[in-house]
């Protein structure tokens, strides 16, 4: 045995066992082969060895891979894929060129059958796991017709790229760094080829080009949260996908734009079907994208599109699906299961402009839908107006205080209540006015399925009954999945 050697074993005999040492014995940097079998809620693979779990980052089931391992806990690990020993069958070339390093989207490499099974599984296991629900009736997940360049939203991050370049992209998964979809250099330096995202519109790309190329003119430096110093800080563009208008808004670090007339003049010039163009300015550190007002640079305060027959205006700071195809399909359904026959008040809760409020109201006596944003409300209000809707009242506010406001204090009565709050789910107060009013039925909108399990575990145990389950692909090539449940009250 060599002095170093006696040397560590010495330290290793003495050494007080760290409370983090893994249970393989393992050390970052070994290598180790693993079998993939499951996805994490991240995307990554997962692979178990001895009942340790690994997590790997590109890695699909079914795949062997030798993996280095990165970042080790007492019974889980992170690790990277070095090697694929034997690729899954379900392993498909991702079709954009950045799917790895980029945090858009998490599984390209998968099939888009196995992406679908997956995630109607996934449904499945959190109501059972965490809904304590025995055998939920899940029906077929309804997956897309063409799961790509689906977005019609998108909220870019500008900044630079490893060269300084001025640079348009999405963040690299758990990071802030920019992965570059669009450069643009002046000088010495040339630019990358531009990459059109796999999931978004084709004519982002050209906006961002003419973004960046007018920054780059006018020394208007992009934003940089280090130091939370520079101007632009997103470029939000919406397209509407029956009518082809487009809207631009630019989210900065100031309260005015330096050229911005100019830059209206650019962005015209590319006749692509912009309508409106605007910026927020949000000067807060602060991941929250948007600030809470806009201005207007030129054009329209709003851009429209249509759903199931109703027009819709949508203005910069309002929440609208960002799959166009698959909502009218989840509307629908949605209405469907409301089972309206034309005498019933229904609540939409977080309504955002009204789109499920207007497809409810035609069935209904009276619409009262609630959401927080206000501009929103003032779209929703615009949208009924537009669509010679009259049964549809809209309120400002959380929906946990303006619902029991409503029947408490109005003695407004839902028969029906449909819910589409964020990934949050809904607040526990507005469940347990939903619980004291009793509807008749409840529909669930959700695009988290751990907290929608959370919330109808609350229901049922207090009175409804789960009737129906309808998953939804709204967000092909990434690991999130819509649904939509009905529940009904269970002495109605
Ligand atoms: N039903 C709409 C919007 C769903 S997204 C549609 O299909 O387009 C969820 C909406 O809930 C967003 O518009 C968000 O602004 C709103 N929201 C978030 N928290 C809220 C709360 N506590 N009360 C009411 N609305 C809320």
């Amino acid at each position: 045995m060599s002095g170093w050697d006696s040397a560590a074993c010495w330290i290793r005999m003495c050494a007080k066992p760290r409370s983090d040492k893994n249970a393989m014995n393992w050390k970052k940097n070994d290598l180790t082969t693993v079998r993939i079998t499951d996805i994490g809620i991240n995307g990554e693979g997962i692979g178990k060895i001895d009942g340790f779990t690994l997590f790997v980052r590109d890695a699909v089931p079914g795949d062997l891979a030798e993996v280095r391992l990165m970042k080790l806990k007492k019974h889980y690990g992170y690790a990277r894929l070095e090697h694929l020993l034997e690729a899954s069958e379900d392993r498909v070339v991702p079709s954009c060129p950045v799917a790895g390093p980029c945090g858009g989207c998490q599984l390209q490499h998968l099939s888009y059958e196995a992406q679908l099974a997956w995630k109607e599984q996934q449904v499945r296991n959190d109501l059972i796991r965490i809904g304590g629900f025995e055998n939920p009736p899940v029906h077929p997940i309804i997956g897309m017709d063409q799961p790509l360049h689906y977005r019609n939203k998108a909220q870019f991050p500008i900044g630079y790229d490893r060269e300084g370049r001025l640079a348009a992209g999405f963040f690299a998964a758990h990071s802030h760094r920019i992965i570059p979809l669009v450069t643009a250099s002046g000088g010495h330096q040339s630019d990358v080829p531009d990459i059109t995202c796999g999931i978004g519109k084709e004519i982002n790309t050209a906006i961002l080009k003419t973004v960046l190329n007018w920054m780059l003119k006018y020394r208007i430096p992009a934003y940089q949260e280090d130091t939370h110093e520079g101007v632009v800080r997103h470029v939000l563009i919406r397209c509407g996908y029956h009518t082809d208008e487009v809207l631009v808004c630019l989210v900065i670090n100031a309260e005015k734009l330096p050229y911005s007339e100019v830059l209206a003049d650019m962005l015209y010039d590319l006749r692509c079907g912009i309508v409106s163009l605007s910026f927020s300015s949000n000067t807060k550190r602060t991941n929250v994208i948007l600030g809470d007002s806009y201005q207007m640079i030129r054009g329209q305060e709003y851009m429209t599109d249509r759903i199931g027959g109703n027009e819709f205006r949508i203005s910069p700071l309002s929440f609208y699906q960002v799959n166009p195809q698959q909502t009218e399909r989840l509307y629908r359904k949605a209405v469907e299961l409301a089972q309206l026959t034309g005498s019933e008040t229904v609540f939409d809760l977080y309504c955002g402009i009204g789109t499920i409020s207007l497809s409810l109201a035609e069935k209904s006596a009276a619409v009262y839908g609630v959401e927080i944003v206000p501009q929103a409300i003032e779209d929703a209000r615009q949208n009924a107006l537009i669509n010679a809707v009259d049964n549809v009242h809209f309120y400002v506010g959380k929906a946990e205080e303006i619902v029991p406001e409503l029947y408490a204090q109005q003695g407004i009565r839902a028969d029906v209540v449909v819910v589409d709050p964020p990934r949050k789910g809904c607040d526990a107060v507005l469940l347990e006015t939903m619980i004291r009013m009793q509807p008749e039925r409840v529909v669930y909108v959700s695009c988290n399925s751990s907290t929608l399990a959370r919330d109808l575990k609350e229901l049922c145990g207090n009175g409804f009954c789960l009737e129906y389950v309808q998953p939804f692909d709204q967000f092909s090539m990434t690991t999130h999945v819509e649904t939509v449940v009905l529940l009904s009250r269970k002495d109605a």
